[in-house]
C-alpha cells in the first residue's frame, strides 16, 4: 500500500488534531509535524486529551501512528560545541522532543545532522555522535531519523559515508535510522534517475532497512548544486518519472513518503493536488491553476 502523506501545521490549541484533520484534508494516510515552530524551540504542553482524540480520528480515518513523523526544528545543531551552553541546549532540547514524542506515542523523528560550521568536519560529525549517545537511553521506545543533507554551507550527514559513520558510532543501533529527501540527494550530487544505483549503494553500506522516512520532493536546482530549494513534485529537476519512481519503489512500499513540496502563492498548500495525481499516476501540468481555483472557490 502506498504510504503517502506532506507536512502539516501543529498548533498548541488543537495538537495532533488539527495535524490529523489537515492530513485527512489531503487524502493523507501519513504526515509529519513539527512540535512547535520549526524555526524556534518553544513548545508547549502535550495535552493527553487531545492526543486520546487524535488517536481516535486516526484509528477511524486508517493512519496508522507508525506512519505519523515528528521533525525536530532545524536550528538544533548537535555538531557545534564552540559554545558549551548552546551545545547542552541543542542536546537537552533533543531529549524533550523525545520525550514529547513518546507523550504522543510517535516513533520517528527526522533530525537534520547539524552543521559543521568552523569548526572541523571530523570533529563536528563526532559532536552529533556524542550528543545522539548523551540523550538517547535504552528504554527510549522512538527512532531518530537522520536526514540526508544537501550540503549546503557546512551541512553535515551530506551522503552515504557521513551517515554510515554516525549510525555506526550510536550506542542504541534500535533508535536511529535515515531519512532519504529526494531534494537533498539530488542536490548533494546523487542521480535520481539512477536511484536503484542509490539504494544499492545504500543497502550494501548502510542497509535499507534503516530508511524510516522520505521526504519526496522536486528540486528548483541542478543535480550537485547544493542548494537546498524544494520544487513541486514534476516541476523541478528531478522530474515527475524519476520522483515516481522513488514513490513506487517496490522495495521502499512500507515506507512513509512525505511531501515537503512549496506552497503555491506562499499561501496555498499543494499537497490534496499533489497526492491526487501521485495517486492517479499522472502529472498534472495544471497543478498551480487547479490549486488556485481550489482555494478560490
Ligand atoms: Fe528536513
Ligand atoms: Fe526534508
Ligand atoms: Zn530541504
Amino acid at each position: 500500500m502506498l504510504i503517502l502523506g506532506s507536512h502539516v501545521s501543529y498548533k498548541n490549541d488543537t495538537q495532533l488534531i488539527g495535524s490529523v484533520k489537515e492530513a485527512l484534508s489531503y487524502g493523507s494516510n501519513a504526515f509529519m509535524f513539527y512540535t512547535g515552530a520549526p524555526q524556534n524551540t518553544q513548545r508547549g504542553a502535550i495535552n493527553d486529551y487531545l492526543t486520546i482524540e487524535a488517536l481516535n480520528i486516526m484509528k477511524e480515518n486508517g493512519i496508522a501512528l507508525e506512519h505519523v513523523i515528528c521533525h525536530a526544528p532545524y536550528i538544533v545543531n548537535l555538531a557545534n560545541d564552540q559554545d558549551l551552553d548552546k551545545y547542552k541546549f541543542a542536546q537537552e532540547f533533543l531529549r524533550n522532543e523525545i520525550n514529547r514524542c513518546e507523550t504522543l506515542g510517535v516513533k520517528y523523528i527526522v533530525l537534520h545532522p547539524g552543521s559543521a560550521t568552523k569548526l572541523d568536519r571530523d570533529y563536528a560529525i563526532n559532536n552529533i555522535i556524542k550528543g545522539i549517545n548523551n540523550i538517547l537511553v535504552k528504554e527510549d521506545n522512538i527512532v531518530i531519523l537522520l536526514e540526508t543533507m544537501a550540503g549546503k554551507g557546512t551541512e553535515l550527514g551530506i551522503n552515504i559515508e557521513e551517515l554510515k559513520y554516525i549510525i555506526d558510532n550510536i550506542e542504541y543501533k534500535d533508535k536511529i535510522g535515515v531519512c532519504l529527501d529526494t531534494c537533498h540527494l539530488n542536490d548533494s550530487g546523487v542521480d535520481i534517475s539512477r536511484f536503484d544505483d542509490y539504494l544499492r549503494e545504500f543497502d550494501k553500506s548502510i542497509g535499507i532497512n534503516k530508511i524510516g522516512c522520505i521526504h519526496v520532493n522536486d528540486s528548483k536546482n541542478p543535480i550537485n548544486s547544493h542548494k537546498d530549494r524544494h520544487e513541486n513534485i514534476g516541476f523541478g529537476t528531478i522530474g515527475w518519472d524519476n520522483l515516481l519512481e522513488v514513490i513506487y519503489n517496490p522495495l521502499l512500499e512500507n515506507i512513509p513518503k512525505i511531501l515537503e513540496t512549496p506552497y503555491i502563492d506562499r499561501d496555498y498548500a499543494p499537497y490534496k493536488q499533489e497526492i491526487d495525481a501521485i495517486k492517479d499516476k499522472t502529472f498534472n501540468p495544471n497543478l498551480y491553476q487547479d490549486i488556485l481555483e481550489y482555494y478560490h472557490k
